[in-house]
């Protein structure tokens, strides 16, 4: 029977149909009925139902290694908190949590901690993606209230995309504005980013500001629209105070410092004073900044200038990374806030300790993410629970989280998977249900809550994580107060606070739902809190319910380039994987497009430093190191390099680029700035590079360069090193061997094959140079049960499959030299090359990329 729930990547929040195949599978589609995605679906939601196998999941309690019961499991969790608050009080415990808990997970560790164990130190990986928004909309509108809806990306007549790869980050979104634009063509779209993405594409105007300079073009902005009138005149004066301040701070920027072309910015600034319905949709590269808060602030003064908030078409808008970001805010996950958008002021301490008839409120906020990490560090937490979070890979300065996890006492993590580099650092692992299994609701960017619903079994021993906190709560002697039964008890625990003594003086108010039966619960549909958009007549949520225009004074990012380490690293997400990839890394379609950790950098940069196209590269910074393929690419400034944040130390030698990555944070919100680390790029002395495929595992050598993707029905490796290629040849054929033993038969052009018994059951190709078609030539053999004679024979002579250029379509697995093929056969549209490959015609988060091959080959044939 097919189940409606919602995908667990990003903050679009689209709504999913899974349908079980009854084998511990499902077919995926998407839901045509679910308002955020209304039948529309990316390729990463898209490849969900290739994510589900049990292989790499943690189904069992362990303790050190070992498998221990639940109830072993539990008792020391439970000692060890008890233990460790008796000994050095609450504030030595933290807990760090995850956008990928459902709203009803956040919701009891929130509890625990900060009303039973009495401190506030629980901290999100939201942290990591919207912090400064969320401090942003504090500041000006004394609530976290994200004042529109998607559909006003699609009333709007100009749509101003500020740090966002919208085309690869939250491609539905992406397909809801170019459907819009193309029905609408005086729409128009100007994109701000120092980068040149794939959202770009359908950009009228792209400003490629200087990194970190978002708060001047914003300030002078403000300065040109008030200088000429562009003034909501009655709408500021009733409803806003601040605004002088905000313009003295304003008038003392120059655009200039943006280093853009002052035409282009007098476009934008023409466009955005004469276009009422206006949209400033934001994301990372606003917030992960040390001036991530002041970049919101000066964004929204501009809509609070001109009145375009809260109506049709108009507002600022922060899309939050996470699919469960907004959810975490919600019930108060971050360090510094209370349950249901409360706060850490006298009346909200006590009124959310009253509800949970807490023993033990906490008083003050806790510890942000970054600096919670730096206290385990200096031994000032000795007990931390880690829930569906990798922040071994995901925090700035990785390495120095890794070790604080190492030498901390206790150290406690819930998880799905096995196999995560937290994982690995952490004593006490406990199995967490995963996304299929899971029941609860979770919030998307438009305040949209929407229910996940469990279309699996539960594997193994693994539990609901409302359950396992539940438990250990009850193990501390608080078991009234968690003695919840389903998720839907907490539902309507959680909405009946959102109303408790609730006069309208908060925004977030579900308590209408708090009486909502099981049945209901069951059936629950999407619904958007707060009805529909806010702001448009004031109620601003400040005491005087009034907005705040805020003074925002420009500053450089925390850590200038030197002479040592010369470029900047911005770092993001590519089109086909999720955060550390402990699920999309098991999709055969989505490694595709982006088989390796690369570096992006600009071709002047990598000439001048003797980095070749697929050179392998080491990134040096003050923090720590990464070893990458180099891509060398106009898409990035001179000076700049752009690095994907998702390998792990599971999946690459050294690809982990979080622990070159700075951990300076904004003053403000905590947010890291993972956008902006000064570093250094050098070529390595790399003697050969190599490509192996093998059914079973492969224990490398010891290596200069290696990744690590699955692939279909074997393990995919790319290698490189420093050593003579005679004696690497060597040290990896025995490897191989080992765990895939059978005869050894050596090829022509460094083809070294085990075939046992007719099946390949591994292969290696090495040579002096990147050859980076060998695994698509490869890949072939190993889909062959037994190898034929003639198949035999063109397998060591290098295999014969051509070279597919990588990976274009991951629906339909078209790779880009088909595209290429098409378009030099006369398709010279997106249509046509649909038409001729199917590339592009189910999710179309492709279209993109097809796109800059067609404008390649019309520049082609006009030279
Ligand atoms: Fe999932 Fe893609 Fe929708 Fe995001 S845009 S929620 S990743 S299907």
């Amino acid at each position: 029977m097919s189940v409606r729930t919602t995908c667990p990547y990003c903050g679009v929040g689209c709504g999913i149909v899974a349908t079980p195949d009854g084998k511990g599978g499902a077919a995926i589609a998407a839901d045509p009925d679910h308002p955020a995605n209304q039948g529309r679906i990316c390729s990463k939601g898209a490849a969900l139902g290739e994510t589900l196998s049990l292989e790499d999941r943690l189904l069992h309690p362990e303790i050190d290694g070992q498998r221990v019961s639940w109830e072993a499991a539990l008792d020391t969790v439970a000692g060890g908190l008890r233990d460790t608050i008796a000994r050095h009080g609450p504030d030595a415990v933290a807990f760090y949590v995850s956008g990928q808990l459902l709203t009803e997970d956040y919701y009891a560790a929130n509890k625990l901690i900060k009303g039973f164990l009495g401190t506030a130190n629980i901290d999100t990986n939201s942290r990591l993606c919207m912090a400064s928004s969320v401090a942003g909309h504090k500041r000006a509108f004394g609530s976290d209230t994200v004042p529109g809806l998607y559909e006003d990306f699609e009333q709007a007549d100009l749509v101003v995309l500020v740090g966002s790869n919208l085309a690869w980050c939250h491609p539905v979104l992406f397909q809801r504005l170019e459907a819009a634009r193309r029905a609408r063509p005086r729409m128009k779209v100007v994109v701000i980013d120092p980068r040149r993405t794939e959202t770009c594409d359908i950009a009228d105007l792209h400003l490629a500001l200087k990194p970190g300079s978002d708060v001047v073009l914003f300030n002078a902005l403000l300065a040109v629209l008030h200088r000429q009138g562009t003034v909501a005149a009655e709408f500021v004066e009733r409803h806003t105070t601040g605004l002088e301040a905000a313009l003295a701070a304003a008038k003392a920027s120059d655009p200039a410092e943006c280093e853009l072309r002052p035409a282009d910015v007098a476009t934008f600034f023409d466009w955005f004073a004469r276009t009422e319905r206006t949209v400033t949709l934001y994301s990372q590269g606003v917030n992960q900044s040390s001036a991530g808060t002041d970049k919101v602030n000066a964004l929204i003064n501009c809509h609070l200038l001109t009145g375009r908030i809260g109506r049709p078409g108009m507002g600022p808008f922060s899309i939050t990374g996470q699919p469960n970001a907004m959810g975490g805010r919600e019930v108060g996950a971050l360090a510094n806030t209370l349950a249901a958008h409360m706060d850490f002021s006298l009346p909200d301490i006590d009124r959310v300790g009253r509800f949970w008839r807490a023993p033990r409120m906490a008083t003050k906020p806790g510890l942000k993410a970054v600096e919670l990490f730096e206290a385990v560090g200096r031994g000032e937490i000795k007990a931390v629970w880690i829930m569906a979070t990798n922040p071994v890979a995901s925090l700035p300065n990785a390495d120095a989280v890794r070790e604080a996890l190492r030498n901390c006492e206790h150290t406690i993590v819930s998880e799905a998977i096995r196999a995560t580099d937290t994982v690995d650092a952490c004593r006490i692992r406990l199995p967490a249900l995963a996304w299929a299994e899971k029941d609860g609701t979770v919030t998307n960017s438009e305040r949209r809550i929407s229910r996940q619903r469990s279309f699996l079994p539960a594997p193994g021993e693994a539990q609901p994580d409302w359950w396992i906190l539940a438990q250990v709560a009850r193990r501390l002697g608080f078991g009234d107060a968690f003695a919840w039964n389903s998720a839907a008890d907490l539902f309507r625990e959680h909405a009946a606070l959102s109303g408790f003594e609730n006069d309208g003086s908060r925004d977030f108010d579900i308590g209408a739902h708090a009486a909502i039966d099981d049945e209901g619960y069951r059936t629950l549909a999407p619904f958007t809190w707060g009805g529909g958009r806010f702001f448009a007549e004031g109620g601003f949520f400040h005491a005087d319910r009034r907005a705040r225009f805020v003074a925002t004074v420009p500053r450089l990012p925390a850590h200038a380039p030197s002479v040592e380490h010369p470029l900047r690293l911005n770092t993001g997400r590519v089109r086909d994987q999720w955060h550390t990839m402990t699920r999309t890394g098991k999709s055969v379609r989505l490694a595709g497009h982006r088989p390796e950790p690369t570096v992006e950098l600009n071709p002047r940069d990598a000439a001048a430093r003797g980095i070749a196209p697929g050179a392998v590269v080491r990134i040096d910074s003050r923090w720590g190191h990464a070893v990458l393929r180099a891509h060398p690419s106009d898409a990035v400034r001179a000076g700049e390099a752009f690095v994907p944040m998702h390998w792990t130390a599971k999946l690459s030698r050294a690809g982990r680029i979080n622990a070159a990555v700075n951990p300076a944070v904004d003053p403000i919100s905590g947010q890291p700035e993972l956008k902006h680390t000064p570093i250094e790029i050098r070529a390595l002395a790399v003697q050969w590079h190599g490509t192996i495929l093998a059914r079973r595992p492969v224990m490398l050598p010891r290596l200069t360069y290696w990744t690590h993707v699955t692939a279909a029905g074997h393990h995919a490796y790319v290698v490189a090193g420093e050593q003579p290629l005679a004696s690497a040849r060597r040290a990896l054929a025995a490897a191989l061997r080992t765990t895939n033993p059978g005869p050894w038969l050596e090829g022509e052009a460094g083809i070294g094959a085990v075939i046992a018994d007719g099946r390949l059951e591994a292969v290696m190709v090495t040579a002096e140079s990147y050859d980076d078609s060998a695994r698509d030539r490869l890949a072939p053999f190993m889909a062959v049960g037994r190898l034929g004679v003639d198949q035999r024979t063109a397998l060591l002579r290098g295999g014969e499959a051509g070279d597919r250029g990588g990976e274009m379509c991951a629906c339909y697995g078209v790779s880009c030299n088909a595209v290429d093929a098409a378009i030099a056969r006369g398709a010279s549209s997106l249509d046509a090359v649909g038409a001729a490959t199917r590339a592009g015609t189910n999710c179309g988060s492709c279209r993109p990329e097809i796109r800059v091959l067609l404008r390649a080959a019309r520049l082609k044939r006009a030279a």
